[in-house]
């Protein structure tokens, strides 16, 4: 049987890819390191370039601004990076108080910040509080010091705990980021990783497999056999361990990576999911307006550059057909447990999907990785292990 839509996927927009923007993603390109699995758009180590970068933004921002000059009204804005909470505490004032000239955020509206637990003092924490942000997504990733020193973090176990003890004195609204199929890991492992993060009660956790990306020191490190990544079999088992130890603390999963308390969603990541339209600002941001897809190029040093002559730093752009946007709503709806409502596609991009994917749909079902039903269609709990290469057939 197909999942029932949950309680925490109950409070969706409604859906219209030509709505006027209602939400935001601003890129803070800062670390104090690169993680060996890294391939974001980052500067590591260069604080000195923060008050370059945060001009930079202004100039981005203003661009972009409506000619009335009012602030954009907003249902979420989310500032992500890198670590954005890297940033000193003046630095932090200046791009908050920027933020808050261009963006009013409606009654209830979702702000996020992301956070890692290193340098994330208690006065960042407030000023961030005092400016409305009512969202964290704290980069735990592990409760053990040897892995995390594998994966080259910057914060040990001991300092995600002591932060996430101080932010609960300001935010209700924390997501905890885990990372798991560590090089040696066990399924024991995770498990405890698992049970660690669920005594700690938050409204949301994303757990991510650990990927080898190309050009990351771990990408050369397991050419050259340092390190390995884990069996296949056993990054499966560990997934569906997270499915039932999460599913038996009450977490609903709403997506493949995403679980949460019912009501405690990601409603930003929501708005990405339904194809609804975005606004995104930084380096490599990719925005989705008026139909249009536009990516700013991702090396943040030609994106400040371009800004500073005047120029555009968007890097490329994509006016998608319907066929197209049919078939990426298509692979990005079944990565959520709602699936994909084939009208609602139909609705938005004018191609009725269903038919368009008729043999890769027959071709998925032979395998039983999807279920469809006269209005949905939805990954099997099998599918789930596949949603990748799902994703890529369907595109
Ligand atoms: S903290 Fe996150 S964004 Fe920064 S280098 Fe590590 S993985 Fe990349």
């Amino acid at each position: 049987m197909p999942p029932d839509p949950s309680a925490a996927e109950a409070s969706l927009l409604p859906l219209d890819a030509h709505d006027p923007v209602r939400s935001v993603y601003v890129h803070v390109p800062f670390c104090r390191h690169r993680c060996g699995y890294c391939d974001f758009s980052i500067i590591a180590n260069r604080g000195e370039l923060v008050p370059r970068y945060l001009r930079a933004l202004e100039r981005e921002l203003a661009a972009a601004a409506p000619p009335d000059g009012k602030p954009l009204m907003l249902d979420t804005l989310y500032i992500g990076g890198g670590t954005p909470t890297l940033l000193s505490v003046a630095e932090l004032s200046q791009l908050l108080e920027l933020l808050a000239r261009y963006f009013l955020l409606y009654p209830g509206a979702e702000y996020t910040f992301e956070a890692n637990p290193d340098q994330f003092s208690r006065e960042k924490q407030q000023l961030l509080a005092a400016a409305g942000v009512n969202r964290i997504s704290l980069g735990v990733q592990s409760f053990d010091d040897r892995y995390l020193q594998l994966l080259e973090r910057a914060h040990s176990s001991l300092q995600a705990l002591r932060v996430l003890e101080q932010l609960r004195e300001h935010f209700t609204n924390i997501s905890l980021d885990l990372i798991f199929a560590l090089p040696g890991q066990t399924l024991a492992h995770w498990e405890q990783t698992l049970a660690q993060a669920l005594d700690l009660v938050p409204p949301h956790i994303s757990t991510y497999a650990l990927t080898y990306e190309k050009g990351t020191r771990f990408w050369g490190a397991r050419a050259k056999g340092v390190l390995n990544s884990l069996d296949e079999e056993l990054e499966s088992e560990m997934y569906r361990a997270t499915l039932s130890r999460l599913a038996k603390a009450g977490m609903l999963q709403y997506e493949i990576s995403n679980f949460c308390l019912p009501d405690w969603h990601s409603r930003h990541n929501d708005v990405y999911w339904t194809g609804l339209p975005y606004q995104a600002f930084g380096p490599g941001a990719s925005r989705f307006v008026a139909g249009q897809r536009e990516t700013n190029h991702r090396s943040p040093f030609t994106w400040m550059k371009r800004l500073e002559a005047g120029c555009t730093p968007v890097e490329s752009r994509d006016n998608l057909t319907g066929e197209q946007r049919a078939r990426e709503l298509f692979a990005i709806g079944l990565r959520r447990n709602r699936g994909v409502e084939k009208a609602l596609i139909q609705r938005i991009t004018q191609v009725d999907a269903a038919a368009l994917l008729r043999q890769e749909l027959d071709s998925l079902l032979a395998r039983r990785w999807i279920h469809e039903t006269s209005t949905h269609v939805y990954l099997t709990d099998q599918g789930r292990l596949f949603a990748d290469a799902i994703a890529s057939e369907v595109i």
